[in-house]
């Protein structure tokens, strides 16, 4: 062969070299790489038996993958056992050489049980990840015996750098393949809604529960929400949330963690997520888009409320048990002075001490009705929250109040000072309820202040809040009795309550009343130094 002939050779091989490796990149796996590998060396390259082997991560051990039998086909070996390797056979030379390439010519050559099957050339070529040998290529003459020219040397040479090359390749898009794979079932697979977005808020991944959850329009696969933005699955309000917030986190670099929001589906129906967004980030830093992760509480958050129900359901029937239990107890001693009171009527001669039975069957008859009334108060306002709430001037109500009381406070020689804040304070009432907690109030500091005593109204702002102080210089309450005072029938002083009309529900109505209202009532108090009642009430 002339000079320009084997130029012209080589020239055509380089192409051919050059199209293997093309056609290889497009291999589907690293095994059928190997196989299409083998095959073209020897169809295309024009080399007779080719075989790829691998090492493993046992020293000195390697597998095949595929070679080339003794009548020119190719052998799948990839079930063959694992062989080692010693210092003094072909492949412990080539890798003691340390080079690229190692050839022998003239040299027995084997089948793949290590039979003689003739004698020729053999040439191995290392296949290289950076500096490690992942494997190599052996390819001899036993076909057709053609002696091996520099020109085959090199072909192979390059052939193995280019088939190490394309293995680290693939080995790596095979190793990312299975982790995103796992990565998949596991996002697919979970409960909750997982998804990421690109910086113009369109989903870029959406998993399975995600996509199969929108209705509106019905997707039944990921390609169907890929692209699209909130505002093409939510109501229009509820996307633009959506949008503020994860502006939000571009802008900020802040994620947003487990926040819950209440979210009304096109469909119409109501569920409750929990939601944390993260920003997502390239190699520099930059923010990309952002992974939202989602979970559906809707039932927990049902059944959290049906515990809640059900423990206020058992809280009532509670407080009505002990309700009736104090209330036949207290009816029947107003019932027994009434019987006593009369049965001395009858027998008394004297007018004074009939009067005063009669007096004291008044206070009795007086103080069932306010014991009744109470109780079907209590009682009804648990049905307050029905009606619908109305503003009311706190500052107003007092002073009319205060005004009302002014005989009364005059019987018994009291001072009432009013020191209401000069902004106009608006709260939200069902029916009279506010009202009626502020008389309460009133009425119990005129009736618990000895004659002589100050009652002071205040009323201020603080917190969005309007607090109401309502303070006496009366006989006060003991600490131990303070913790009780808002009980149903509570009475500090049992016989001296009965005998000055006090049904003992008052406290209890104030303080149901308060937390009907958003509010919160407490007491602070010191004996025969006085007492403060102090209200907080949302201001509206
Ligand atoms: P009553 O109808 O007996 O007044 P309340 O529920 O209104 O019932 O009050 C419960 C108890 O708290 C009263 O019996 C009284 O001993 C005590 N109390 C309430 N307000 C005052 C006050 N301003 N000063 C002293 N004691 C009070």
């Amino acid at each position: 062969m002339g000079d320009s002939e084997v130029q012209e050779q080589l020239a055509q091989r380089l192409r051919y070299l050059n199209e293997i490796s093309l056609e290889l990149t497009k291999a589907p796996t690293l095994d059928e790489l190997f196989r299409i590998a083998v095959e073209k060396g020897r169809t295309k390259l024009g080399f007779d038996r080719m075989a790829i082997f691998l090492t493993t991560d046992s020293p000195f051990c390697y597998v095949p993958t595929f070679g080339t039998d003794e009548s020119g086909n190719t052998r799948d070996e990839r079930l063959e056992p694992s062989t080692e390797w010693n210092s003094t056979d072909s492949v412990g030379m080539a890798i003691a050489s340390h080079k690229p390439i190692f050839a022998r010519e003239d040299v027995n050559l084997y089948n793949h049980r290590g039979e003689v099957v003739g004698r020729g050339w053999h040439v191995i070529s290392m296949l290289w990840d950076g500096d490690e040998i992942i494997g190599w290529l052996t390819v001899d003459n036993l076909l057709r015996h053609r002696p091996l020219t520099p020109q085959d040397v090199e072909i192979l040479q390059l052939y193995g750098i280019s088939l190490g090359h394309l293995t680290t390749h693939k080995r790596i898009e095979e190793d990312l393949i299975k982790e995103r794979n796992l990565l998949r079932t596991i996002i697919d697979n979970t409960m909750d809604y997982v998804y990421t977005k690109d910086t113009d808020l369109r989903f870029t991944m959406a998993n399975r529960p995600f996509y199969l959850r929108q209705r509106v329009p019905q997707t039944t696969s990921e390609q169907e929400v890929i692209g699209k933005t909130d505002f093409d699955h939510y109501p229009e309000a509820v996307a633009a949330q959506y949008a503020q917030d994860e502006m939000g986190i571009f802008r900020t670099g802040e994620p947003i963690h487990n926040r819950q929001d209440t979210q009304v589906t096109a469909t119409g129906e109501e569920v409750v997520l929990l939601t944390t967004k993260v920003p997502l980030r390239d190699n520099q830093g930059n923010i990309t888009g952002l992974v939202g992760v989602s979970r559906d509480i809707t039932d927990l958050k049902r059944s959290e409320r049906d515990r809640y129900d059900l423990q206020l359901q058992r809280d009532r029937v509670d407080l009505m048990n002990e309700l009736v239990s104090n209330l036949s107890h207290d009816l029947k001693t107003s019932l027994s002075i009434i019987s006593t009171s009369l049965y001395l009527v009858a027998r008394l001669d004297e007018p004074s001490r009939q009067r005063d039975k009669i007096s004291t069957i008044e206070k009795q008859i007086h103080r069932l009705g306010k014991i009744i009334e109470d109780t079907l108060y209590l009682s009804r306002l648990h049905h307050a929250v029905e009606s619908t709430a109305m503003p009311q001037d706190v500052n107003q109500l007092l002073h009319d109040l205060v005004m009302v009381a002014e005989p009364r406070l005059a019987a018994k020689h009291l001072t009432a000072e009013l020191d209401l804040c000069p902004d106009k304070l608006s709260v939200s009432t069902y029916d009279d309820a506010i009202a009626r907690m502020f008389s309460n109030l009133l009425e119990n500091a005129i009736t618990y202040t000895p004659d002589g005593g100050t009652i002071k109204v205040l009323t201020r702002v603080q917190d969005r809040e309007v607090v109401v102080e309502i303070a006496d210089t009366g006989v006060g309450i003991r600490e131990e009795n303070l913790k009780r005072v808002f009980e149903p029938f509570y009475r500090v002083d049992e016989s001296r309550s009965i005998e000055m009309g006090g049904a003992g529900l008052g406290l209890a109505i104030v303080k149901q009343i308060a937390v009907l209202h958003n509010g919160s009532v407490e007491a602070e108090s010191a004996v025969n130094r006085g007492s403060t009642f102090r209200m907080r009430l949302p201001l509206s």
